[in-house]
């Protein structure tokens, strides 16, 4: 028997070893393995068994890590093709599957001592005062950790000891999990009775869970097996999702449930958890998400793969965790730009997702208030079923959005005020009546640029072309891409100019914090956004404090703009909303419209009406109009047009090719080669548009200078393998690195 290895050191090739008689019961595809190669040892994943290889003399496998296969089949296969569509090397792909802890075992099962009753035979040996304390203590216990019991009886490991050795008690190491949840009382919960809307939506999903055998593939004519549930923030979405699952369970199939990192609250969790700790469908509930340790991470993924938790919670790499078998898998805001992992392999859970379900049979139920143009489009197809929940649960009206045009505030004003009229007075008529404000601008740091009024001048990042922030507290300039920081300068650095009035331009959420502390101080005012959050405790800390009433205004950037439930919010502010329309890509308006949707979804959750108020200088910009009608049906219909006239994506899929180098005039030539390599590799296609060498919208980043190729096709994996073999030839001069990005979400 010969198995067939990938290492993970040596990439693009795979390698066979012979398997000894005796670890032949434990390997199987899958297993971890560490085998020779060269004159040293590897890591390896078997990804199959074969009879025979076609090399000679090959050496044996020198031992199997791990009791079980971390990787099930069915993920290995999910890892290939992330590789083919996504270009990339199957080891970075089998890599991303595991959580880094379960891959490297370092963390491994946390053993401790445990003390155990055991069953006495014979006489009840007799006990000295003390041992019959401590005694007593175990046998209400019966079994505990060793350090409890000498911390609650307050004895030495000695007499513990003496218990063991008159046979009334057994000490020995025990696994102790680690349940990152575990400070925390779960209150069950049961199933509300739903609204017809959402009855009809989980209607429809059940009636797909039920479906026998569903075919691999979409059929025409075929009812999808792809839903997509728009339903406006608090339509009761996840209340559907609930019930979805526990009819899944019902099965004998288990979940996976995706959310976007920023919205993985302990919130959202516990969500999850009071449904399904209690009751005839009792399960665990896994968290697989970034803040934890890696041992809480190691420790949850066993829980899944040994098959004790039969729920998945997580972001994006949550889409491979090893549930079987898959009955349901939940994207919800699918919309979310964080699905797409932005480093190899570059996938997108959501597309990731949906393909894995279709490989195993199972149902998958996009969610979001704001699709994303491909799902809708998807939707509008036939791809997927449109599944929609129009209203708020309890029919409470969608808050009342406000425009303010802030030219007219400029002209009247002479300069930019943070707060328009309007807006100040809408917070101050909440601070009275004891209500919530949140403000919302995407910009962190107290100014966004340094300017010059009589030169123009910008004071920019020496490695990157973008304008330095200016932070405030540690009067600092600082890049936000890569972490360079400077003194301010005292006067224009232009060495023609050298004007003094040199000032701050823009703002960012430390100057509105600064203004509103002016304007309100009787206010307790709250910043949040990635300056204020060094550990992950300071997050639910400000939320618990935001919850209470402890804070009367939260002012903070996108942190605050997903799934959070604040009923006392009866005012949001968007400081700015302009900040996210003038990126270079073709998704700004998109984005604008998901961006100002979400935040205005944070108001009015309560039984007070919401107000929105929002400040812009171009208020009749179609995402803000279409935003402030909450007419996402209107807006997709216009942005779809301008899709297709472009044939940008949903229209045609994307590879964007990005060459970087130090040294600019390299990186160019490169570039012109590549596209000269690709009209060649793609003459004989009709099916594609290649786009002419470009410079990044941000030429240079982090000292490296950027150009790109836009591709765009409708047979993206065709292309895929073409792009994969033309990289693979493609003989890059030293210090220029080619990435391939399969669906950019990023142009930038
Ligand atoms: P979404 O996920 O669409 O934002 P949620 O599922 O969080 O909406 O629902 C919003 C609120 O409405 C939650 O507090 C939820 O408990 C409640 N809710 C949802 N469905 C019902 C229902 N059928 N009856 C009563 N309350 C409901
Ligand atoms: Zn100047
Ligand atoms: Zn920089």
């Amino acid at each position: 028997m010969v198995a067939r290895v990938t290492l993970e050191i040596a990439l693009g090739r795979e390698f066979d070893y012979t398997i000894p008689e005796e670890l032949l019961p434990r390997v199987e595809v899958g297993s971890r393995v560490r085998v020779p190669f060269g004159p040293r040892q590897a890591m390896g994943c078997v990804t199959a068994l074969l009879d025979h290889s076609p090399h000679a003399r090959l050496r044996p496998i020198l031992q199997v890590v791990g009791a079980q296969p971390l990787i099930t089949p069915k993920v290995l296969a999910l890892a290939r093709w992330v590789a083919e569509y996504y270009c990339c090397p199957a080891e970075i792909a089998l890599k991303s599957v595991l959580p880094e802890a379960v891959r490297r075992e370092e963390a491994g099962w946390r053993e401790r001592l445990c003390v155990r009753m055991t069953p006495v035979s014979g006489p009840f040996p007799k006990l000295t005062r003390r041992q019959n304390d401590v005694w007593q203590v175990i046998e209400e216990w019966r079994e505990l950790p060793l350090q409890e019991l000498l911390r609650l009886t307050g004895t030495t490991a000695e007499t513990v000891r003496r218990l063991e050795d008159k046979g009334l008690i057994a000490i020995a190491p025990r696994v102790a999990e680690r349940d990152p949840y575990a400070n925390e009382t779960i209150l069950p919960s049961s199933p509300l009775t739903l609204n017809p809307e959402q009855q009809r939506a989980l209607g429809e999903i059940l009636a797909a869970l039920e479906r026998p055998n569903p075919t691999p593939r979409p059929v025409p004519g075929e009812p999808a097996r792809v839903f997509l549930l728009h339903g406006v923030t608090g339509s009761g979405k996840t209340e559907v999702y609930l019930q979805a699952i526990a009819h899944t369970l019902g099965q004998g199939r288990g979940a996976i449930v995706l959310v976007p990192e920023i919205s993985l609250t302990p919130q959202t969790v516990e969500r999850f958890k009071s449904r399904f700790c209690h009751g005839p469908l009792q399960t665990l509930v896994a968290v697989l998400h970034s803040h934890l340790s890696s041992g809480e991470r190691h420790d949850e993924w066993h829980k899944i793969r040994q098959g004790r938790a039969r729920i998945a919670i997580g972001a994006r790499s949550a889409v491979f965790a090893p549930i079987e078998p898959l009955g349901l898998i939940i994207v919800d805001e699918e919309h979310e730009h964080s699905y797409k992992q932005e480093e190899t392999p570059r996938y997108h859970a959501r597309d990731v997702a949906v393909l894995r379900a279709q490989k195993e049979g199972a149902v998958v139920v996009l969610g979001s208030a704001t699709p994303s143009l491909e799902s809708y489009y998807n939707a509008r197809q036939g791809k997927y079923r449109l599944l929609e929940l129009p209203t708020r649960v309890d029919n409470q009206r969608l808050p009342i959005v406000r425009v303010v045009d802030l030219r007219h505030e400029v002209r009247r004003e002479r300069g930019s005020p943070i707060l328009s009229p309007l807006l100040r007075e809408a917070i101050l008529q909440r601070l009275e009546r004891r209500e919530q404000v949140i403000l919302f601008l995407n910009r962190r740091g107290y100014a966004n640029a340094l300017q010059c009024p009589r030169c123009g001048h910008v004071v920019g990042c020496p490695n990157c072309s973008v304008a330095l922030t200016y932070h405030r507290t540690n009067h600092r300039l600082c890049c936000h891409l890569c972490g360079h920081w400077e003194n301010p300068p005292n006067a224009c650095p232009q060495r023609e100019c050298r004007s003094p009035a040199i000032r701050y331009a823009g703002i960012g959420t430390q100057r509105v914090e600064e203004a509103l502390r002016r304007q309100f101080p009787q206010a307790r005012i709250q910043r949040m956004d990635s300056d204020i959050l060094q550990r992950k405790e300071d997050y639910r800390r400000i939320l618990g404090d935001f919850r209470t009433g402890r804070i009367d205004l939260l002012i903070g950037t996108q942190m605050i703009a997903k799934g959070l439930h604040f009923p006392n919010v009866t005012l949001v502010g968007i400081v700015l909303a302009d900040m996210s329309l003038h990126i270079p890509d073709f998704r700004a308006a998109e984005r604008t419209f998901q961006l100002l949707t979400q935040v205005a979804g944070r108001a009015g959750r309560g039984d007070i009406e919401g107000e929105v108020i929002v400040q812009s200088f171009t208020p009749f910009h179609s995402a803000i109009q279409y935003a402030r009608r909450h007419d996402f049906i209107s807006f997709y219909e216009q942005e779809i047009e301008f899709r297709r006239e472009l044939s940008y994506p949903p229209l045609a899929r994307a590879a964007l090719l990005t060459l970087r180098g130090r040294n600019e005039d390299k990186v160019r030539f490169t570039t012109d080669h590549l596209h000269g390599l690709l009209t060649e590799a793609f003459h004989d296609e009709t099916d594609y548009i290649l786009g002419k060498p470009a410079p990044a919208p941000l030429l240079r980043a982090e000292g490296f200078y950027r150009y790109q190729i836009l591709l765009r096709t409708r047979q993206m994996l065709r292309t895929s393998r073409r792009l994969a073999a033309i990289h693979h030839r493609l003989n890059l001069p030293e210090g220029v690195t080619l990435a391939i990005d399969v669906d950019p979400v990023n142009l930038a």
